[in-house]
């Protein structure tokens, strides 16, 4: 009886043995194979991302043998590009919302813009489950590319489109508190669905005024008019503590050397302190301001506030111009005073101005690309909001707050005022020739309620006339819908 049963046991622990050898072969498959896995992994995600994510690399196109590109959409999840495959295998980029998000999202054929452009690298890779691309590779298919979360707001974006209309400028909308670009909009556009066919149309128009392709809002470079009498305003405060003493008699023009400035319609408005001045944008008093100032410092405050500076940013911008130094004469720094003479901004750039000031002084880097998914929806990358420093003192930042406050409660800018939600800004009526009357019209500022938080929006109206009549009415239709909600 006992033998069998010491049978049993030792071939019990033969098995026993068997057992350990095939768990450690077993998991030894399984370690190199995790290894393995972690290796394509931290590859595809880091190491990769370095040296392909150029939109000159030729591996890009060899990515695009493999994979489907993917979608990208807006936050609240719409559609706005799409990849559809033929029958025959071709592939066709599609932009359900056509023009709406022309500049924003860009194109994919004749070279790439916008989004399709530097969000290439993510929408030409694949985060597909692990087996699903096994599978795809056995049956030569291809896998379908990860598809990118864009910070834009479908509803606004609308909203700005439609609120520019016909005319040719630029709309752009951004959070302060994080830097995410929420509208961006740039006419006279293209149609993304069509522009391959209609490339030799849209090149063989060089002329930059009606050129389709030039994002306006970070590209278009605009004399700033009164909106620059922010900066004007900031200089003046540092040079002097007691800026609240400040006093002016407006009677409509001022004479300096050769040149005469004028107030926007000549009006003439009397007794002014410096909050005054700025609301109603006295022209006249300004002018008057910037002959005091120290050229040298306001120069040096333009080169902190990122003039001759390349943004920060995904899209493409030009760079903005201050010519002002120690040698400039009378007239131009009257001029430069009152955003006239040689300076040139583009929107974004005042856009970026006006979120440091709404944040307490303090830049975050603006972005587009909110994350991206696996075409299922599964998280691959988040990407987070970025400080870019700060360009002025919080104290400095409230004070200029309540300039533009007050500019929307008595001065230019009172059509925002009485509304749902707390607004503040600049106006501005920018000539760019020598044609009198012909002005670009500017708004700039931004609106917050309690539960909404802060959004910032910045309009430039080509020839619009007034920045009061037209830019501020395009930038209400905006702060409109982003704190209705619809
Ligand atoms: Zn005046």
């Amino acid at each position: 009886m006992k033998k069998p049963s010491m049978e049993r046991k030792s071939r019990t622990s033969i098995n026993q043995a068997k057992n350990r050898e095939f768990a450690i072969v077993t998991y030894l498959f399984v370690g190199l194979f995790l290894i393995l896995i972690a290796y394509f992994v931290y590859f595809q995600v880091v190491k990769s991302e370095d040296f392909i994510n150029s939109p000159y690399n030729t591996r890009q196109n060899t990515f695009a043998e493999h994979v489907i590109r993917g979608d990208i959409l807006s936050s609240d999840g719409k559609v706005l590009a799409k990849t559809v495959v033929a029958e025959d295998g071709g592939e066709i980029r599609q932009y359900p919302y056509g023009n709406m998000f022309a500049h924003a999202v860009g194109f994919d054929s004749n070279g790439k813009s916008g989004v399709e452009s530097f969000g290439n690298f993510s929408l030409l890779r694949s985060h597909a489950f692990f087996l699903e691309q096994v599978l795809n590779g056995f049956q030569d298919k291809k896998n379908q590319g990860d598809r990118i979360v864009t910070t834009l707001d479908f509803g606004l974006q609308e909203a700005a489109y439609h609120a520019l209309g016909e005319n040719r400028g630029a709309v752009i909308a951004l959070d302060p508190a994080t830097g995410k670009i929420l509208a961006m909009v740039s006419k006279p556009d293209f149609a993304p669905n069509t522009i391959a066919a209609e490339w030799e149309s849209i090149i063989s128009n060089t002329d930059s005024e009606h050129s389709v392709l030039v994002n306006r809002t970070t590209q278009g470079l605009y004399p700033p008019g009164s909106t620059f009498k922010i900066l004007t305003t900031l200089q003046y405060i540092r040079e002097h503590p007691d800026y609240q003493s400040y006093a002016y008699e407006c009677t409509g023009s001022i004479a300096i050397d050769e040149t005469e400035i004028h107030c926007y319609n000549n009006s003439v408005h009397g007794a002014e302190d410096l909050e005054t001045s700025f609301a109603k944008s006295c022209n006249t008093s300004y002018a008057n301001i910037g002959l005091g100032l120290d050229k040298k410092r306001f120069a040096q405050l333009c080169g902190d506030m990122m003039f001759g500076k390349s943004l920060p940013g995904p899209y493409p911008s030009n760079k903005s111009s201050f010519v002002l130094d120690g040698k400039s004469d009378r007239d131009e720094v009257g001029q430069t005073a009152i955003g006239q003479g040689e300076t040139l901004m583009t929107p974004m750039h005042m856009a970026l101005v006006t979120c440091a000031v709404a944040n307490q002084g303090k830049l975050m880097r603006p972005y587009v690309i909110d994350r991206t998914e696996n075409y299922k929806g599964v998280h691959v990358k988040q990407y987070r909001s970025l400080e870019y420093g700060s360009l002025l003192a919080p104290e400095e930042a409230e004070k200029l707050q309540g300039f533009m406050e007050s500019a929307v409660e008595n001065g230019t800018a009172s059509a925002l005022n009485g509304q749902a939600y707390q607004a503040a800004g600049k106006t501005g009526s920018a000539e760019f020739s020598n044609t009198k009357g012909e002005s670009h019209a500017w708004f700039t500022g931004y609106a917050s309620t309690e539960e909404k938080g802060t959004v910032v929006v910045t309009v430039i109206v080509e020839n619009g006339g007034a920045g009061s009549t037209a830019a501020v009415p395009v930038a209400k239709q905006v702060f409109d819908r982003y704190f209705s909600g619809s």
